[in-house]
Parts: C-alpha cells; structure tokens; sequence
C-alpha cells in the first residue's frame, strides 16, 4: 500500500496530515510513505525529517499511484482528478451543505471519510479531531486577545501601584471553552463561564472559574444524548441575553465558543452589549466559520465594532499549527490502524464498524452516508 501525505492548497491551511511519528508508525504497518514536498513546512515539519522517518519525499503526481490520501482539508476538484479510483481518503471534509463536493468525491470512485464525524466514543477518544483541534483552539484564542489586549492579565502589586486582573468571561464551555478558562486562568485572569448544559457548570467551577447562566427547566434538559447542546427556545434566548448585557459590561475580554452540530452558531454577542463594554475591550469569536456568536464579526479579520477589537481569525489551530498537526496526524493514524488488515498490508475498512459507518461519505462511486443523502447498503 502506499500512503500520499498531501501539500495542503486550501487557503492558508498550515497544518499537515502525518509526522515523523506517524510516518514511522505507518511504516510499521508494511505501507509505504510518499510526503508532498514542503507540506510539514508551516508545520515546523522539514522534507527531511519526514524522510528520516522513513517517508519519500515526492510531488502531487505521486497522488496518482496512492491507495490512502491523508490531507487536513477535503481535496478540491484538482486535487480529486489526480487520486486514483477506489483510494482512501481521510480529511476534515466540512460535509455540511457541500453535496456538491461529496458527490464529486463519489463519482471519482474515493472511499472518502470525513474524520470530524467521528462518534464521541471511547474507543474512538484517540481519534477525535475534533477534540484535538478544538483544545488548541481555545488556548490560542487566549494568546490571541491578551497579544492585543493593551494590558496585563495577571494582577500585579507593585511599588508603582496595583495593576488588576482582566476579566475573562468565556461563552460556550465544551472542549474549546474549558481549555480557553484555563489558559485565561494560567495567565491570572479572573474568569467566568456560561453554558447551557448543565454538565459544563461542575467542569468550569473545577477550572476555578465563576459559572453564570439561565438555570432554568429548560437549561435542565439542554443537553442532547450525544453531549451536545440544543438549540434554545427563542424565550431562552432573550432570558440568557438580558442576563448576558448586564455581566458582559463588566469584561475585559469575551471569548465565544457556542456551537450547535449541523446549525449556524448561536448569536450571543449583540452590538449594544459591545458598545457597553470597557474601553480596550477585546472579543475573540471561535464560531466565526460558523456564522459566528458575535454580531459584526468579520471572518480572518480583528473588526472594530462599537470600539471592542473583535478577533475573528478563522482556523484558530492552524495558527498553532506544529501542535494542531502533531495532534491531528495521530487522530488520523489511529483511525486508519483500526482499518489495516495486517496480512495483507492494505486498508480495508469494515463497513459494519460503526467508526466506518459514522465517517464514510462515499464508496464505491456512491453517495454512502444516510445524513447527506446516501442509502447505505
Ligand atoms: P461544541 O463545539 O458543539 O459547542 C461548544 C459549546 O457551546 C458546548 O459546550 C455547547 O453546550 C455550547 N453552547 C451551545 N449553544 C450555546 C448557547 N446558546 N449558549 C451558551 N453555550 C452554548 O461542543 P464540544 O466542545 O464539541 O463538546 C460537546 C460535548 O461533548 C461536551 O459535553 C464534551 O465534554 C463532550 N465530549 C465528549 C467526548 C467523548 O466522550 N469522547 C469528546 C469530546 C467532547
């Protein structure tokens, strides 16, 4: 089998599908190795220490002869007309309202998988892209606002007086948000939390962080059986934003995280509760590519919206690419260990598993995946 790491070409995508340490691992599976030229760059990662590894450096032609494609973005249609039929191939495939994009995967006859639709399942913990990159999300949107943040986080009492903690309120507490509360808590800031699942009031009061929220009936039975949150009534919504006005004015720094799977994000964030925050208030949006959770936010942009500096980079991981890709590169090959069938040194992914089930997009030329109009077989 040969395994293609792909140059990323999407936008500024920095991070890259593989590392030294899963090239090694992937030799061990009997494959052999082809690294695009430059693809570990922005990622820290040199041709030769892919090549120490035991990878060959090659180029996109390469791509032709590959049974597995490893790429962070899905391909683009280019990139899909140099893969061969019947590949593998394992990216973030962003599948929502991109059928258009699945189809062609299909007709190209890939074995696509879309790793973000991995099930938050124990075993599948190793494997969880999301997880992954949300966590350094969180911390890097913390570095972000304090880089522009024109004062100092931490208090400090000094002979030239006392300089106060900045206030850090932190809007959506699942992975990206718990991490964001400890960074912003590692840098002394005061912080507080809002969610609306209960479960996220325990973990962030274990953060040593103030919990704040509507704890209504509703606010009860906000969470799904799969963890995540629903999308709240429009009754919630105005309850949680009158008590949102009144903390936020108060802040020096909102990060805002709030995702719904499959929906825009929540707006949560108005323009008349920036306009009353401090002077030289910062806000970070990680819900951009999503619609964002903050009105006036503009995407790969820090806006000025009623005098706060709203941060709205999108791919927050890919500017902490070295750790994103190290972390992103072993999602990855632990997935595609569970589909290498060892005697025979090739990838076969079991269709009953129902870690292929939940990311297969395509096989086989057809549409696979029931949520984006597939019928499986
Ligand atoms: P997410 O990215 O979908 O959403 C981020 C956060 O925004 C969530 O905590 C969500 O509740 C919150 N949110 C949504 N609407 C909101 C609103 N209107 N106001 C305020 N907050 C709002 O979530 P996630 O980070 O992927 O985590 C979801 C859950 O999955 C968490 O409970 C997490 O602990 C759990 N999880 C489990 C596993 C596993 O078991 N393997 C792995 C990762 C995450």
């Amino acid at each position: 089998n040969i395994v293609f790491v792909a140059r990323e070409i999407a936008g500024e995508e920095t991070r890259v599908a593989a590392s030294a340490e899963t090239v090694k691992k992937m030799k061990s599976f009997g494959f052999d190795v082809v690294v695009e030229a430059g693809a570990g760059a922005a990622s820290r990662i040199p041709d030769g220490e892919f090549e120490a590894a035991g990878a060959r450096i090659g180029s996109f032609a390469d791509a032709a002869s590959a049974d597995v494609v490893l790429k962070v973005r899905r391909p683009s249609p280019s990139e899909i007309a140099g893969y061969k039929s019947g590949a593998v191939v394992i990216a973030i495939m962003d599948p929502y309202g991109n059928d258009e994009a699945i189809a062609a995967l299909a007709s190209a006859g890939l074995s696509a998988f879309a790793m973000e639709l991995m099930p938050r399942i124990t075993r599948a913990q190793s494997m969880d892209v999301l997880s992954s990159q949300a966590n350094l999300a969180g911390y890097q949107a913390v570095i972000e606002a304090a880089g522009v943040y024109d004062r100092a986080m931490p208090m400090m009492m000094t002979a030239a007086g006392t300089v106060p903690a900045a206030k850090v309120f932190v809007m959506g507490a699942g992975v990206a948000g718990l991490q964001a509360i400890a960074t912003a808590r590692r840098l002394g800031a005061a912080v507080s939390a809002t969610d609306v699942r209960p479960a996220a009031k325990e973990q962030v009061a274990s953060l040593g962080a103030k919990f704040i929220a509507v704890e209504d009936e509703e606010f009860k039975a906000a969470e799904t059986a799969g963890g995540y949150a629903k999308e709240m009534s429009a009754d919630y919504q105005a309850k949680q934003a009158a008590l949102v006005a009144e903390h936020i004015a108060k802040q020096d720094i909102v990060i805002t995280t709030a995702l719904i799977p499959g929906r825009a994000a929540p707006r949560l964030v108005s323009r008349a509760m920036l306009a009353a925050m401090k002077p030289g208030a910062v806000a970070v949006d990680l819900a951009v590519e999503r619609g964002g959770n903050i009105e006036g936010v503009v995407a790969g942009e820090i806006a000025d919206v009623e005098g706060v500096r709203v941060i709205g980079f999108a791919n927050m991981p890919g500017r902490v690419a070295a750790s994103a890709s190290a972390l992103y590169a072993k999602n990855l090959v632990t997935f595609l260990e569970t589909m290498v069938n060892k005697e025979t040194k090739t990838v076969v992914a079991n269709l009953d598993d129902e870690l292929v089930k939940a990311t297969m997009l395509t096989y086989a030329g057809d549409v696979v995946h029931p949520a984006f109009g597939g019928a499986r077989k």
